[in-house]
């Protein structure tokens, strides 16, 4: 009995697995493994929602194109070179699959997101991977990966999970060096939170080239992961290629009109900038003094890098901290079982995982030399 199969290059992708959100027998949970932010979403999307609830029956406008406005008015952009997604995952898959055929290649870097790999097998095209220079893409090794077969280069940037970023210059070099036939990918998705003068999220470069789309969302700083709303702007051909394809409904009215009235509110974003912007360096330089390695982030997460020594590694720590309601992210999946993502939390979040961290570190060094001495006990035992 034969029964339907799909694609070979179907069946080669692992499903991409969520960071885990429970914490079986805590008492409290503190979720710090998915980037979402702990100020929640803009009371005035909440209120828009609200207000729609009557109006669920009815199908969204199918281009979003009052969203597509409101997006444009905040960031001075076309509307119409502004495609709505349902996620920015769903704009990713959409891209890969208008661009990638069977054959064809779809370049990123080493730690990049899952997504990426995940968009270009399904389109049936080919991963091909750069390697990472001090957990960052390296343009240059991006650029080794191009080949004729190459259709779409994808960036995070800042990427997701390493938290370091691409400054402009490079991002700019990238896209000048491409081939014209390569379409380049800004996803973008931490953009509001990145505090540095030589980061660019990528409008520009889209306007100055053919081939360069950047890809926004409502999931994290904006706190409407639960929605699905995401954004993309591109040349037109790009957009339109991308419109032909999209399912004909795929963002929501409850998404559209919450993105709306969280993008109108000026004051919540500045909260939630300036919360990230105190609490960012202040996990970096806590956890690095209790003598870990934070890989440097301009997101609003931390790449944790724990020893090997048994006792002390990354499972462990996560055990360690699962039992007590601290849930971070194991980044296995990308190459990077030595680390553990953390999501900048509310102040008490931030505060306990410093605190278990530092007993976590006590505890597996005293387990340690009491492991050392019993040995050298031991040692003296046989020789006396
Ligand atoms: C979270 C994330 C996204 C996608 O989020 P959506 O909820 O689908 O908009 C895209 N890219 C990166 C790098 C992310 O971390």
């Amino acid at each position: 009995m034969t029964k339907p199969v799909p694609r070979p290059s179907v069946l080669a992708i692992e499903a991409y697995v969520p960071g885990k959100s429970a914490a079986p027998g805590a008492a409290r949970v503190f979720k710090l493994s998915a980037n979402e932010t702990p100020l929640g979403p803009s009371p005035r999307a909440i209120e828009a929602l609200r207000g729609m609830a009557d109006q669920i029956a009815l199908y969204p406008e199918g281009s979003s194109r009052a969203l597509r406005e409101a997006i444009g008015a905040r960031h001075g952009l076309k509307p119409d070179r502004i495609i709505a997604g349902a996620g920015s995952d769903d704009l990713l898959e959409l891209l890969a699959l208008a661009y990638v055929s069977p054959g064809d290649e779809g370049v990123y870097s080493q730690y990049g997101f899952l997504e990426y790999r995940i968009v270009t097998l399904a389109a049936g095209g080919t991963p091909v991977v750069a390697p990472e220079t001090n957990y960052t893409a390296d343009v240059d090794a991006l650029l080794g990966c191009v080949s004729e077969r190459t259709k779409i280069v994808f960036l995070a940037n800042p990427n997701n999970p390493t938290g370091t970023f691409v400054p402009a210059s490079e991002v700019a070099r990238l896209a000048r060096a491409l081939p014209s036939h390569v379409l380049l990918v800004l996803d973008a998705a931490y953009a509001e939170y990145v505090q540095r003068d030589d980061y660019e999220a990528g409008a520009a470069l889209v306007d100055a080239h053919d081939n360069v789309v950047m890809t926004r969302t409502f999931s994290k700083i904006f706190g409407l992961a639960g929605l699905r709303v995401g954004w993309a702007y591109g040349p037109t051909h790009v957009i339109e290629a991308l419109n032909r394809i999209r399912s004909p409904f795929n963002v929501s009215s409850a998404g559209s009109v919450a993105a709306i009235a969280a993008l109108s509110d000026r004051a919540h974003l500045d909260a939630a900038v300036a919360h990230n912007a105190r609490w960012l360096p202040w996990l970096t330089r806590e956890i690095t003094a209790l003598g870990l390695d934070v890989l440097p982030s301009v997101a609003n997460f931390i790449a944790v890098r724990f020893p090997e020594t048994p006792g002390l590694t990354a499972a462990d720590a996560d055990n360690f901290l699962t039992a007590r309601g601290l849930v971070l992210r194991a980044i296995g999946a990308y190459g990077m079982p030595q680390f553990l993502r953390l999501t900048v939390g509310a102040q008490e979040a931030n505060e306990r995982v410093v605190e278990a961290l530092a007993e976590f570190m006590r505890n597996a060094r005293s387990q340690q030399d009491a492991q050392r001495d019993s040995q050298a006990d031991a040692q003296a035992d046989a020789h006396g």
